[in-house]
């Protein structure tokens, strides 16, 4: 039988809730357990596909083409949990899927209404990773305790631990407890008062986990239990911690929350070995031996999140190569805008990733030839691949107008040109070539190297636009390779140029794909190759 835990938030968002959650997993995971995550977020959207990134951070994409939440990449990333479709469910997601129902007749000529129809939607929602495979499905509920929008949210879930009883489901609730400077003093109230919330709709959190900056007494641990009704041993610290995010999970183990999870949920303790990630922790901790410059040039740089997946796969390159990974994050259409490339000209590595949109591509072309003549290495990534084929037809083919037909419909050397499958589609939901496709290698190039010679390669994708199959003479008979494609070997995947030492791009995401225990043959090969310029 499946069990359940639900992650809720309070007094603020950004609080770590993913974090948190995705840490949780890891634990239990560690003890033996087969966990599955899940993320439900109160807002209108059927999913963030079609937010902008400053919006909603970067958009993840899970193995089945989903397009979600960041926080699904910490759950991939901490814990390894394979994330799907399910993994994600809006109220625009749940509130589609009742009218949609209501439409064909299906509620039988009831009143649809949000008790019980949408909540018995979540609820079903919240279900749907039960499996004889799972033992436990996490869940966590975006928004902060409190929300109008989050409401229909914590009633289901409510429902959900009442019908599961509470031996097989649980309430974990984060909250903030403030550090006041002039009053010098740590406050407890924000957090009681988060959970007054909580219990006025039928939500009793089990346990309560604190982000805090600085140390808690005894007696915060002890005003907390008796004003939150929380048993004080239930009553966890999560401190900022120093170096690294995947500090938190040892940081979690210390006060050996996975062991009280289980406890309640009635299933065994069994043992807990967290040694590699300790190791991979400590090497975090320790790599100051090098440090390697890498630019990335983008248009949503000045929102970290936005870029979540990108920066946490150059880390995981940095920690395996033993080197601090200095990123520059440039805005692109400022280096558009300087006279030189001297806002890069300190970066041991280039990399381009993806986006939409012709805001910031002048920028990101000049970074590529900056890269390309001066034998820096460069990751390009979607968006960043189809730049390079772009700079190349320009600058080496000698195309002046080449373009992609995402930015000029009317280019005449449209060298990036939109799928075919994507001629009709007027949908923008979902609708774009998503998830894991395969990919067929060339022997003997940087791409194959990468991934230790693989010949076939599954790689996650999300775009509208393909390399142009009209230029790949040309364009190859100048040195840029294409070195990856479908297995059918229509699509381009993968080009690399010729003569350079490590000049590689991409059509695909390998950022999703990137561990902190396993980084991605991409990540890892670039930060190899800019640590030997
Ligand atoms: N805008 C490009 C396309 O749709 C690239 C997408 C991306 O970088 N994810 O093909």
């Amino acid at each position: 039988m499946t069990k359940h835990i639900f992650v809720t938030g309070g007094v603020v968002s950004s609080l770590g809730k993913g974090i948190t959650a995705a840490s949780l997993a890891m634990l239990l995971k560690h003890r033996g357990y087969r966990v599955a995550m899940q993320k439900l977020d109160p807002y209108i959207n059927v999913d963030p596909g079609t937010m902008s990134p400053y919006q909603h951070g970067e958009v993840y994409v899970t193995d089945d083409g989903a397009e979600t939440d960041l926080d699904l990449g910490h759950y991939e990333r901490f814990a390894g949990v394979v994330c799907s479709q399910a993994s994600n469910y809006t109220t625009g997601r749940i509130y589609s899927n009742v009218i949609t129902r209501e439409r064909e007749g299906g509620y039988l000529g009831g009143t649809v209404q949000v008790i019980p129809h949408i909540t018995d939607e979540i609820k079903k929602a919240v279900a749907s990773l039960d499996s004889p495979d799972n033992d436990i499905t996490i869940t966590e509920i975006g928004g902060t305790a409190g929300d109008i929008e989050s409401l229909p949210f914590l009633e289901a879930i409510r429902q959900f631990y009442h019908g599961a009883g509470a031996n097989n489901s649980l309430f974990i609730h984060l909250t903030l407890v403030p550090y006041i400077k002039a009053a010098g003093e740590m406050k407890t109230k924000p957090s009681q008062q988060s959970v007054g919330i909580l219990r006025n709709i039928g939500i009793v959190p089990d346990i309560l986990i604190c982000r805090t900056e600085k140390p808690m007494q005894d007696e915060h641990f002890a005003k907390l239990a008796l004003f939150c009704n929380v048993n004080k041993e239930f009553v966890i610290e999560e401190r900022d911690v120093e170096n690294s995010i995947y500090e938190v999970p040892i940081e979690l183990a210390r006060q050996e929350v996975d062991l009280k999870i289980l406890n309640q949920l009635h299933l065994e303790p069994r043992e807990l070995d967290i040694t590699d990630w300790e190791n991979m922790v400590a090497r975090i901790i320790n790599h100051e031996k090098s440090v390697v410059t890498i630019a990335v040039v983008g248009k949503y740089i000045s929102l970290r999140d936005a870029y979540k997946s990108i920066y946490e796969a150059l880390d995981h390159a940095g920690i395996n190569n033993d080197s601090k990974i200095n990123i520059l994050m440039i805005e692109a259409e400022e280096l558009e805008a300087a006279e030189g490339c001297e806002l890069i000209s300190k970066a041991d590595g280039i990399l381009v990733p993806g986006g939409f949109g012709d805001r910031g591509i002048p920028g990101k072309l000049k970074a590529i030839k900056y890269a390309r003549e001066n034998n820096i290495p460069f990751l390009g990534i979607c968006l960043g691949m189809q730049c390079a084929v772009i700079e190349f037809a320009r600058n080496v083919l000698g195309c002046e107008d080449a373009n992609s037909t995402e930015f000029d419909e009317n280019s005449a050397y449209p060298v990036i040109d939109l799928m075919h499958s994507q001629k009709n589609v007027t949908n923008k939901g979902g609708t774009m070539r998503l998830g894991a496709y395969p990919c067929a290698l060339s022997p003997d190039t940087n791409a194959a190297e990468a991934y230790d010679n693989a010949s076939d390669i599954s790689e996650r994708h999300r775009h509208r636009f393909e390399f142009n199959n009209d230029y790949r003479e040309a364009i190859e008979g100048k040195g840029l390779k294409i070195v990856g494609t479908s297995p059918d070997g229509k699509l381009v995947e993968m080009v690399e140029l010729t003569g350079h030492p490590w000049f590689v791009a991409c059509q695909f995401h390998p950022e999703f794909k990137s561990r902190p225990l396993k980084p991605h043959p991409l990540f890892n090969n670039f930060i190899k190759a800019a640590l030997k310029k």
